[in-house]
């Protein structure tokens, strides 16, 4: 299947000079949406993973699905002071000033195999972050996976020595 027809790009968003890609009608189609799920879920199951962690707010419509596919749980990365429980935190940079991800301090058993999932990978900066959580924790980053890769922004330079999936790249 074409995905790439699923995309929209939107000019111009969220700042002048951005051309968003926009994966809302991706899974507002379910034929899409559940191809497109499915491939993660075959590389989920070759990486043999034990669970998936993605942040949010688009990590989680991409990596609950493959979760509940491969019958393992998902733990969100979330942005400071939205996990109720306590956490571990990282900083990051962003274009202008940081931020900081949080999980759960017991949202991973340390040995377990992880899949990271996010809608896509631009500079590698949240992804790269999640890594550091992920294995601050003591998971094994087995895999990570993207709907898209904006392969001009080099984000991958960043994930070296990380085995990535990528459904599409622009
Ligand atoms: P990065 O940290 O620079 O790799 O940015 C990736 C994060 O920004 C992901 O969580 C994406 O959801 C979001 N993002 C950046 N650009 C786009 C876009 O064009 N479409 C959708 N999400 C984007």
């Amino acid at each position: 299947m074409d995905l790439r027809k699923f995309v929209t790009v939107v000019p111009d968003y969220p700042k002048p000079g951005i051309q968003f890609k926009d994966i809302t009608p991706l899974m507002n189609d379910g034929e899409a949406y559940k191809y497109a799920t499915d491939q993660i879920v075959q590389y989920a199951r070759e990486k043999e993973i034990d669970l998936v962690v993605g942040p949010e707010a688009r990590g989680f419509i991409i990596g609950c699905p493959v979760a509940y596919s491969h019958g393992v749980g998902f733990a969100p990365v979330r942005k400071e002071g939205k996990l109720p429980r306590e956490v571990i935190k990282v900083e990051y940079g962003l274009e202008y000033g940081k931020d900081v991800l949080t999980m759960h301090r017991d949202a991973i058993q340390p040995g377990q195999r992880v899949l990271i999932t996010d809608d896509l990978l631009a500079t590698g900066g949240t992804i790269e972050a999640t890594i550091k959580l992920v294995e601050e924790l003591g998971g094994i980053v087995a895999g990570i996976a993207f709907i898209i890769e904006l392969t001009y922004l080099d984000g991958r330079k960043k994930l070296d020595g990380y085995d990535v999936l990528t459904l599409m790249k622009f």
